[in-house]
């Protein structure tokens, strides 16, 4: 490799699995690995583990990459490259000083943000909001993150808790939300909820063939189950789907109606599910959109994996990198 300052290395911290790959400017991820996210040894020698090893199998020399990126199922004051005071699925890493912690330790500028942000990033840099100026991500995995990027900037909000649109309230006498709310899209259209919303409704049909199909024990319901049941017209799974598509399009419409986006992207674990309803989920969207609004904007349905989510915590690198160049604060923690 010629010119290691176009390449930058991409790490996206998950629940249960943490990737990292080498990235060029344009997107193509040259080397990636994986290891289990509670492995043993900790999160945070797992991320600087996998950095060394990942660079050494693409032959490079680690000190001479743009910089290192690093996405975390979380809030982060991305400022500060510091992991929130809760990290529900890596709780390890709460209030840990990442951006630091990597810069230091390979002598590159380090950058940290929420994984669905560095998401929002590369969908925009690399992906289907490429050469556009706006889009937003609703990333449907276990739980439902989103990132949006404005008029050329990653929206963070004021005090970096905003682009949480899986928690739009979609029903206001609803279920539950593990947020403490009540009726967000969460509970309906993620993965965690379509299981859960299923578990609900079998408890009252213990005939149900859904049921049958996780061995008559609800609590081995999976999203996946529920959505290939509802493919061959399972009445349960049917009905939870069909609620999932209602709540997926009027939070669509909640986002085009606020911010009239270019390119609205829906991917994570679960957007394989929601690509063969799609016809379902857009006319939901359209049942609440302002009809212009909606019209012109591109919406766009991209099955998540983890070569996706390594390209997010890389995009971040290249996004920072050339913020700091012009206006604005960068978000970035140097080596000194
Ligand atoms: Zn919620």
């Amino acid at each position: 490799m010629s010119d290691e300052s176009r390449l930058a290395v991409g790490v996206d911290v998950g629940g249960t699995t943490i990737a990292a790959g080498v990235v060029d400017d344009g997107g193509r991820v040259l080397a990636d690995l994986q290891r289990p996210t509670h492995g043993g040894v900790g999160a945070e020698t797992t991320i600087v583990e996998l950095v060394e090893r990942v660079t050494a199998a693409a032959g490079l020399d680690v000190a001479r990459v743009a910089g290192i990126g690093v996405g975390v199922p979380a809030l982060v004051d991305a400022g500060r490259g510091v992991v929130g005071p809760e990290a529900p699925h890596v709780p390890e890493l709460a209030g840990r000083p990442l951006a630091e912690i990597v810069a230091t330790r390979f002598g590159v500028p380090a950058f940290v943000d929420n994984d669905v942000n560095a998401l929002a990033l590369a969908e925009w840099q690399f992906g289907a909001g490429r050469g556009t100026q706006s889009l937003v991500v609703l990333a449907a995995g276990t739980g439902f993150g989103s990132g949006i990027v404005l008029d050329g900037v990653l929206v963070r909000g004021a005090h970096g808790l905003g682009a949480e649109f899986g928690h739009t309230p979609v029903k206001f006498d609803g279920r539950p939300c593990w947020c403490g709310g009540r009726g967000c899209l969460a509970v309906y259209a993620s993965g965690r909820g379509v299981a859960e919303a299923a578990r609900e409704r079998v408890a009252a049909d213990r005939d149900s063939a859904l049921l049958r199909d996780a061995g008559g024990d609800a609590a081995r319901i999976t999203a996946a189950m529920v959505f290939a049941a509802a493919e061959r017209g399972e009445p349960v799974a049917a009905a939870v789907v069909d609620e999932a598509c209602r709540a997926l399009g009027a939070t669509i419409a909640v986002v085009v109606n606020g911010l009239n986006p270019e390119v609205v992207v829906i991917t994570g674990g679960v957007a394989a599910s929601y690509a063969r309803l799609e016809r379902r989920v857009l006319a939901a969207a359209a049942d609440h959109a302002l009809s212009r609004a909606i019209a012109a904007t591109r919406v766009v349905i991209v099955p998540g994996d983890k070569r996706v989510t390594v390209r997010g915590a890389a995009a971040l690198v290249f996004y920072e990198l050339a913020r700091a160049g012009t206006a604005g604060a960068p978000h970035a923690w140097r080596p000194s």
